[in-house]
């Protein structure tokens, strides 16, 4: 018992020591990040938590108002900037780019966030929901990271993009075909730009959340119609259903995604490239119902 002890005893004060040595997570201070689709839902959150941990947030969207109040609310030019930007369009993801370096000095953080979803199955998806998905999500990553490509390269400083997937990356939801195989380009892009440019210490990662209702405007903007539809419960009970099905059995919020925006680039997880992170209240690994 007494060698028992003693071994316990040095193999923790080995654990400790180990942990001492290990890097401290670095804040955000000095960081200059660009989040796309920021004016709501887990883009708007992650923006805040960013510049809560002391990052400078470009605030990219298509809605010109959104992103502006979102700075504006951040505390203004010192902190934020809203940058109007489609990213389905190149020259406006190029502008927005530029002048959110214009503004801050750089870019070294970026969150391909914006989305939309239009649910569907083979038979009544249009040509025109199947592309407006493709242009915004795989294509518009693809857009922001080419346009940004040449200031990473430059400053030298390495850098963290993230891309905001789904479960629905990975497995087949019903009901929404485009959407679905949209979310698997975009995270099979994590590996790709992943693989790119790790040369100049860009590490590529990607999150799947999965189900987050409360805050988000897909939701309320007819996705949230045709979820509850497809399960047989009330709208508003969505966030619950989705809560229950899962095996932490909590509801996934924009903020849990903001979180895990933050520990993939504040130096938590310093040599991680090319992981796409199910922020999912467990449900990629078992579904309880
Ligand atoms: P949201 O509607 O609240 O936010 C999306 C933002 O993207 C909006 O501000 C919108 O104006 C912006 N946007 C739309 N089209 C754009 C374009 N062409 N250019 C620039 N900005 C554009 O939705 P959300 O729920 O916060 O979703 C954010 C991301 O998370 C999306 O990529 C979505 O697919 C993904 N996602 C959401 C969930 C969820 O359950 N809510 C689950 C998995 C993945």
């Amino acid at each position: 018992v007494a060698e028992a002890e003693k071994f316990n005893v040095e193999y923790w004060q080995l654990e400790e020591d180990k942990l001492k040595r290990r890097p401290k997570p670095k804040a955000l201070a000095g960081r200059i990040a660009l989040v796309t689709g920021g004016a709501s839902g887990i883009g708007l959150a992650t923006v805040r938590l960013l510049a809560e941990h002391g990052a400078n947030v470009i605030v990219g969207d298509i809605n010109q108002a959104g992103c502006q109040a979102v700075a504006a609310d951040l505390g203004g030019a010192d902190v934020a900037s809203g940058v109007a930007m489609d990213v389905t369009d190149f020259d406006a993801v190029k502008a927005g780019i530029a002048a959110g370096i214009v503004a801050f000095g750089g870019i070294d953080l970026i969150v391909n966030n914006a989305g939309i979803t239009r649910a569907g199955s083979l038979a009544d998806t249009s040509l025109e929901d199947w592309d407006l998905q493709y242009q915004i999500m795989p294509r518009g990553s693809f857009l922001v990271a080419k346009a940004a490509e040449n200031a990473l390269r430059a400053q030298g400083l390495g850098g963290d993009i993230i891309n905001i997937c789904s479960k629905n990356s990975v497995f087949a939801g019903p009901n929404n075909i485009a959407y679905s195989s949209a979310k698997a380009a975009q995270a099979h892009m994590v590996r790709l730009l992943a693989a790119e440019l790790g040369d100049i210490g860009v590490r590529v990662n990607g999150i799947n959340p999965d189900g987050v209702v409360r805050g988000s405007g897909i939701f309320a903007g007819g996705w949230g119609a045709s979820r509850a539809a497809t399960y047989g419960v009330a709208e508003e009970d969505l966030g619950k259903y989705y809560a229950q099905r899962t095996v932490l059995k909590e509801e996934v919020l924009p903020e849990h995604i903001a979180m895990a925006v933050l520990a993939l680039t504040n130096g938590t997880l310093p040599i991680t490239t090319g992981l796409l992170v199910p922020v999912d209240s467990g449900v990629a690994a078992a579904f309880m119902r």
